[in-house]
């Protein structure tokens, strides 16, 4: 375990079993569809890269960058883009994949955003969710783990752009990061 990190929440082994179930689950969803994954840079990456893998249906992927916490706890709810899709997801079917979802205005914005793009359906799939966090409703369709209201990393999540490369899911002692 890296020295600074806390309690291991989710091991690399529960990662992959239910990445595993999630990869069916959507395979069958999806059969006979024309699937975009959307994947949330950066945080989401790790997952994208490993859920692509359990996929039995042909699928696309394509990403969007938008402004994130910076290295605070927080977030503010205002969201940028800092980077747009690359093509076009009219009439498509697309799943947005993201790492977490803590407030939910992240994600409420970009379903918003999207929507606006007329694609033939829109559903969001999140390794991790907060449930506890919630500011706003979200329709999350695939989870992969509820989680309590703590600060993690790894397996793709950062803390001022470190722990990104564990393969585990750890809570971040709260004396590590300053709060807002
Ligand atoms: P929301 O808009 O739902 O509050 O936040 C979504 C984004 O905040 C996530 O995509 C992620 O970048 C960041 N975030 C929220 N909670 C955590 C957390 O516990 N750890 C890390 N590393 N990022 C988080």
């Amino acid at each position: 375990m890296a020295a600074s990190v806390g309690e291991v929440l989710i091991s690399s082994e529960q990662l992959e079993l239910r990445i595993q179930e999630l990869g069916s689950q959507i395979s069958r969803d999806y059969a006979g569809k024309d699937l975009v994954m959307v994947g949330v840079l950066r945080g989401a990456v790790v997952f994208i890269a490993d859920l692509l893998r359990q996929l039995e249906v042909p699928c696309e992927i394509d990403f969007m960058a938008v402004s994130s916490y910076g290295s605070s706890r927080d977030s503010s709810g205002v969201v940028r883009i800092l980077k747009d899709l690359d093509d076009s997801i009219t009439g498509r079917d697309v799943l947005i994949v993201e790492d977490i979802v803590d407030s939910g205005l992240t994600l409420n914005y970009l379903m918003r955003n999207l929507r606006a793009r007329d694609p033939a359906s829109l559903e969001v799939c999140s390794l991790l969710t907060k449930p506890e966090r919630r500011r706003v409703e979200v329709p999350i369709r695939y989870t992969g783990f509820e989680i309590p209201n703590t600060f993690v990393v790894g397996y793709g999540l950062d803390h001022a752009q470190r722990y990104r490369n564990l393969d585990y899911v750890a809570s971040l002692p709260e004396d590590s990061v300053p709060t807002l």
